[in-house]
């Protein structure tokens, strides 16, 4: 009995990995707020894992080995498109070598496929910088594109998973309404920032400060992705104080001490800012998320 037992378990460490969870869909998303939408969009359906964690900047998401094992099993991997991971993203898929996945294939799920997309250039050209190549990519800022997101996250996995379609689009419902709830509330929380105009560090905010009636003023980058040069700084710091703005957000994965220098220098209010669920531990999930945001800029502009 007792080497019956042994031999099975032996034969157990001999199969794959993840031959034990193999009826689950494995999902890896980039980052935790699509991780948080799909296990709303999937529950018990999937295992869901997210590539970054949150703290980090999504143009340059650090590549570790085990991301690509991690990608090597998944059946669909789910991003937030508009070339927001090009530093990362591509190069783990390539070395995957997992075809469910790839850009052309049904299993590559871009949840920006419904949003409507701004400041998509009108022209290339290498000077702009290169990290919005096809427009803002910023997108999970707003919640009613974040709704848009999970509509496509629900989509995606119903095409590679026609079976659970049913399950997928109830699940989807169920998440917007609370997202609709949610929005209602945010608008009215969020009156005391109406017309506010804002400095941040790099185009991250445009879609929450178009959604919630706040000016982009403009960014402490010179372009996105592109450092800013003391002149830009100067001059920015200059029409800053014409302008009587009120706000500086440094998105919480950028240098500190410049943001608190054009502060200082413009007598406006710093307010520190995650970019992602999981950026402060506060904002562990997407509602969590843009509560924390919300919160932490009104306390900013009324004085707290
Ligand atoms: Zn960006």
């Amino acid at each position: 009995m007792r080497r019956l037992l042994l031999v099975l378990l032996a034969i157990v460490a001999l199969l794959p990995a993840d031959a034990g969870a193999a009826k689950k869909i494995q999902v890896v998303t980039t980052i935790p707020d699509l991780a948080d939408m799909t296990r709303k969009v999937a529950g018990d359906l999937a295992d869901v894992s997210s590539i970054a964690t949150g703290v980090e900047d999504i143009h340059a998401v650090p590549m570790k080995p085990k991301f690509a094992v991690l990608l090597n099993r998944a059946d669909v991997v789910i991003l937030m498109g508009l070339e927001a991971e090009h530093a990362f993203l591509p190069a783990l898929l390539d070395a995957s070598r997992n075809p469910k996945i790839r850009r052309d294939a049904p299993g590559y799920i871009d949840a920006s496929v419904y949003v409507p997309v701004l400041e998509v250039p009108t022209r290339l050209d290498r000077s702009l910088g290169d990290q919005h190549p096809m427009g803002n990519p910023h997108i999970n800022l707003d919640p009613v594109r974040g709704k848009s997101m999970v509509r496509a996250i629900a989509d995606g996995l119903a095409r590679n998973f026609p079976e659970h379609a049913s399950t997928f689009q109830k699940n989807a419902a169920a998440y917007t309404k609370e997202l609709d709830a949610a929005i209602a509330r945010w608008q009215q929380e969020a009156a005391p920032l109406k017309g506010k105009k804002l400095v941040s560090y790099h185009p991250d905010l445009i879609y929450f400060v178009e959604r919630f009636g706040l000016e982009a003023f403009g960014t402490i980058e010179m372009r996105p992705g592109i450092d800013p040069t003391p002149s830009h700084v100067a001059d920015l710091i200059e029409r800053m104080r014409q302008a009587k703005v009120e706000i500086v957000v440094r998105e919480r994965h950028y240098p500190a001490g410049l943001a608190e220098t054009v502060a200082k220098a413009t007598g406006a209010k710093l307010v520190e800012l995650p970019a992602m669920v999981g950026g402060v531990p506060e904002a562990d999930n997407y509602i969590a998320f843009i509560d924390y945001n919300i919160r932490t800029l009104v306390k900013a502009a009324t004085g707290g």
